[in-house]
């Protein structure tokens, strides 16, 4: 038995569990670049995919050694951003990387989606893996990179085997190995499965851990585009971001740049959970409407109000019902209601949710999650959850909302890398935007609080 047809076999062993049951059936709404075909039986093999124009943008590259400084001007003038949280624009990460060669370079695809309410890369990972594939081939041969990394979530075993099985089809077919359509170019792609850790979605804590030590952050400088994994120029991208670029090469810069707004260009996939009657992963033109999103997922569940958004992902501020009449969805609009786009993990709180305990919920996976280098992170998380949970156990006493500011505002900007942050900045959006809630559990107080 071949290796493929193995793996297969133990794939159908998991067909059942996991995000896919979702129902990807277009909604009205949406603008289907990434996703136009991904309810096409069978879209994960390279068959089928290439008969729906798959590789051709890699062949349209490598069949006319097409010039990189050319590539990466062209994904520049696409204006794509980082589909992982950041929106930093991919073709000035991949200008970064040295155009010497004194060392290997590396393109590393972070498939270690584990923001909570982030779930769209699952669905690429699972249903489109070549499309990500053929992106990273492409951005390999931009940067001159010999050898590239899929850093995959842990828990994400299906997808695992969809995406190995799908890297062995491109070696079966030549588009991935030595001398790759009679370019010169050689290409070799190796899947790495992570172990757990949310941290390791940290560019460089992925790196770390990809080196085979504790998945621990670094600071920056020295960026990944300079000194990344063994120390070699590296460019991390998400596995969104990398399913943008076949699009992007076959149809052109200009033409992906029509879609969505100058600073936000393109399209976004978001994955929708919470009080919605249809949370699953839409891909919606940047710029339209909060309202066009909500009405694909078929609005709020049970005729009920909306409350609140969060926006991108657990560690984007809340964004109130109210501010979200006039939001957009692009990096822009959402920063002018004080929160970000981030991965597009798009959260809907009905009237009925209790917003402190929502951000209980999220204090304990932060503090859990914590990789302890920093005292800021390691202490402060477990102070922020300890105060919150004297607000739900009603022990808080009345100073207790300026401690939580007061801790929260001393993690900002003072660690190694974000995940601070990640909770600090939730916790004063939320006290900001609903203190009401926060003072009716100190009304309800025994004043006899976790200190003593
Ligand atoms: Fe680790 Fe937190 Fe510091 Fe990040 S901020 S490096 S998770 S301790």
């Amino acid at each position: 038995m071949s290796m493929t047809a193995s793996l297969i076999k133990k794939t159908s062993h998991h067909r059942n569990w996991g995000p896919m049951d979702l129902d990807l059936t277009a909604q009205p709404g949406e603008t289907r670049l990434l996703m136009e075909h991904v309810l096409v039986p069978g879209i994960e093999r390279i068959d089928t995919y290439e008969s729906k124009g798959g590789y051709q943008a890699l062949k349209k590259v490598l069949q006319s050694k097409m010039d990189r400084e050319q590539l990466i001007k062209e994904v520049q003038g696409s204006s794509v951003r980082g589909r992982g949280g950041a929106g930093f624009p991919t073709g000035n990460k991949w200008n970064f990387v040295p155009k010497t060669n004194d060392k290997p370079h590396y393109l590393l695809c972070n498939a270690d989606e584990s923001e909570p309410g982030t779930f769209k890369d699952r669905v690429l990972l699972e249903r489109l893996p070549h499309m990500m594939i053929e992106g990273m081939i492409i951005g390999s041969y931009a940067i001159q990179a010999a050898k590239s990394y899929v850093y995959i979530r842990g828990e994400y075993t299906y997808a695992a085997e969809i995406v190995e099985i799908a890297i062995q089809e491109a070696y079966n077919k030549g588009y991935l190995g030595k001398n790759i359509l009679g370019s010169g170019f050689s290409h070799d792609m190796y899947l790495h499965r992570g172990a757990g850790a949310y941290i390791c979605g940290e560019e460089t804590g992925l790196i770390s851990s990809l080196e085979g030590k504790k998945g621990w952050p670094k600071l920056k400088p020295p960026f990944p585009a300079v000194e990344g994994y063994l120390r070699c120029p590296t460019v991390v991208n998400n596995v969104e971001t990398l399913a943008c670029v076949p699009w992007i090469v076959n149809n052109g810069a200009a033409a992906y740049a029509k879609y969505g707004t100058p600073k936000s260009t393109g399209t976004k996939m978001f994955s929708v959970s919470g009080d919605v009657n249809r949370p699953g992963v839409y891909e919606i033109e940047c710029g339209k409407s909060l309202r066009t999103l909500l009405d694909a997922c078929g609005g709020i569940k049970g005729g009920r109000k909306l409350k609140a958004v969060i926006p991108g992902g657990s560690s984007a501020p809340i964004v109130t019902a109210k501010e979200c009449e006039d939001m957009t969805l692009d990096y822009e609009s959402i920063a002018s209601k004080g929160s970000m786009l981030g991965s597009g993990g798009m959260i809907f709180l009905d009237e009925t949710r209790d917003v402190v305990q929502v951000l209980k919920n999220l204090a304990e996976f932060y503090h859990d999650e914590s990789c302890g280098q920093c005292t800021p992170c390691r202490e402060g998380t477990g102070w922020v959850l300890k105060i919150l949970h004297s607000f739900t156990e009603k022990q808080a006493r009345a100073e207790d909302l300026k401690l939580l500011e007061a801790t929260s505002n001393n993690m900002i900007g003072r660690t190694i890398c974000v995940l601070a942050d990640s909770i600090a900045m939730p916790a004063l959006s939320y006290i900001q935007k609903f203190p009401e809630e926060f003072h009716a559990y100190l009304e309800k107080s025994q004043g006899s609080s976790f200190h003593g």
